[in-house]
């Protein structure tokens, strides 16, 4: 516990130095932000102290031992999965990942810190990906793992090349995007809209206020807009700028060549 405040209290004097020599918002959000990553981290290494480790290439996967038999399936999924994102962005974490395969869903709530009675399979949390035992999915679960853990890594590796600096709806739209790719899953695929629930503006300021089902199919759609429109090589220049602070409607407009406020017109 002491660890990850004294690391949390370093991390805090190295961004409050930054901010004053860089003057920039984005150096002190992004040194609070690693301040509370560390500090869960540590967290979600102490709830899961009794758990099992399995290495593999890529990954470090805690299970507790409930999970002996579905391990090597968790491993092989994810080292599959992996590969998709790794070659679509071109680009691979340089650290294991770490993943957390909590037995039930009560744990899994404990550690995302989310109420009770979601249905959550999986999340990307403080730089760790968390799945619910796939003892536990039931057919929805099963259906959605060939895309489950490509899911998660987007969101990882999104945060890695662009620093976290983008919008919620950018994120969870690109990684619907590529459970479309992979899989041809489509997020509320049956439901059309008569017109679009939400503004990109609205989407931006408050998107966790939102329904969440039409958020999370506008966002897809919009994103699927985007990729079709932009090659990845734009794609990855915006995580670039972004990555170096730029506010997201600036760098988009500089990398894509076009403004937020044209898509889903
Ligand atoms: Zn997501």
């Amino acid at each position: 516990m002491f660890g990850g405040f004294k690391r949390g209290f370093i991390l805090l004097l190295a961004g409050i130095l930054l901010f004053f020599v860089f003057g920039n918002l984005f150096v002190i959000k992004s040194a609070v932000a690693n301040i509370y990553g560390s500090i869960e981290r540590n967290r979600l290494e102490r709830i899961t102290t009794g758990y099992l480790i399995k290495d593999t290439e890529n990954f470090r996967i805690k299970f507790s031992s409930e999970d002996l038999e579905t391990v090597d399936r968790v491993a092989g999924e994810a080292e599959r999965q992996l590969a998709l994102a790794a070659d679509y962005f071109g680009y691979q974490p340089k650290d294991k990942i770490t993943i957390i395969v909590y037995p039930n869903k009560e744990d899994l709530e404990k550690g995302l810190r989310l109420s009770s009675g979601g249905t959550t399979l999986g999340a990307y949390y403080a730089g760790t990906i968390s799945i619910i035992s796939p003892k536990k999915w039931g057919i929805e679960g099963q259906e959605a793992e060939k895309g489950l853990y490509l899911h998660e890594l987007t969101h990882l590796i999104m945060d890695d090349m662009a620093g976290g600096n983008y919008p919620v709806w950018f994120t969870e739209g690109l990684a619907l995007y590529q459970e479309y790719l992979a899989t041809g899953f489509e997020w509320g695929k049956d439901y059309i809209f008569k017109e679009q629930p939400y503004t990109v503006r609205e989407l931006t300021l408050q998107f966790n206020k939102l329904d969440q089902f039409l958020a999370y199919k506008q966002s897809f759609l919009i994103v699927k807009e985007i990729m079709e429109r932009s090659s990845i090589e734009e794609v990855l220049a915006l995580f670039q700028l972004l990555k170096k602070g730029q506010a997201f409607e600036t760098a988009f407009a500089r990398s894509l060549g076009y403004s937020l406020s044209e898509l889903q017109q």
